[in-house]
């Protein structure tokens, strides 16, 4: 049995205090939830305080991205060990905006990857195909491309530790969310693309307008593992009854 994420992306999204006041309602609200893991990942300047504000509850925190090096002359970024030292557990990679608005390739997801690995921390890497490439049914092969590039040279140890989001890029932000019957069916090619040591317990979450109204027929797919939340996860009781969902 895979135990289901729930993430949050809060993206651009709450400033330090705004983002502490949402995470200790959030806590409260879920305090009682034993049987999924729930996470935030608000913006870099909040995630020392988000961590403190969660410090004993059962929400984690994680970050939006890192950078491959650890450290050095590489103005505005930031290492997977300074993602742990602010009290991160997980980090999102390759996320369709990274990719649409600041170049983010598969060769570059596959670096952020090993270095996330190195540092401690669990990725959550994203892969998912635009409107055009769905249209031209190109999904899977789009999405099979960005697995195995994205992942590629994985130690077999390290697989156990990843989480992937499929996130139809059609779907973030614009209110258009994925069929159950649609979602299930990239989650299972992507399951059957997974070494066969870890084919049953990688988690594959769905991301794209989830919500509260959707998020219970989703999650009754087989293969969906939880859920990649952006825009509903910026109001605490949203995101508190997608995870209660
Ligand atoms: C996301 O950005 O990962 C996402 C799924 O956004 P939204 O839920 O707002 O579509």
């Amino acid at each position: 049995m895979r135990k289901p994420l729930m993430a949050g992306n809060w993206k651009m999204n709450k400033t330090v205090e705004e983002s502490v006041a949402i995470l200790k309602e959030l806590a409260s609200l879920t305090k009682d939830v034993a049987d999924r893991d729930i996470l935030i990942c608000p913006t870099y300047p909040a995630l020392k305080s988000a961590a403190d504000a969660v410090a004993g509850t059962n929400v984690m925190i994680g970050a939006q991205n890192l950078f491959w090096e650890e450290k050095g002359a590489f103005t505005a970024e930031v290492s997977g060990p300074m993602l742990i030292a602010a009290g991160c557990k997980y980090v999102i990679i390759g996320h369709s905006e990274r990719r649409q608005y600041f170049g983010e390739t598969d060769e570059t997801v596959n670096k952020r990857l090993k270095a996330a690995l190195k540092a401690g921390l669990l990725p959550i890497v994203c892969v998912g195909e635009t409107l055009e490439q769905r249209e031209k049914n190109e999904t899977m092969k789009v999405v099979e491309a960005q697995v195995k590039n994205g992942l590629k040279e994985l130690e077999t140890g390290n697989w156990k530790l990843v989480t992937i989001a499929y996130e139809p890029v059609w779907a973030i932000g614009t209110g258009k969310t994925a069929s159950p019957e649609q979602a299930e069916e990239v989650h299972s090619f992507i399951r059957g693309l997974l070494p066969a040591e870890v084919k049953e317990t990688v988690r594959i979450l769905y991301g794209g307008s989830m919500k509260p109204a959707n998020v219970k027929e989703l999650m009754a797919k087989e293969n969906i593992d939880g859920g990649l939340v952006g825009g509903a996860s910026l109001k605490a009781p949203d995101f508190a009854a997608i995870v209660k969902h």
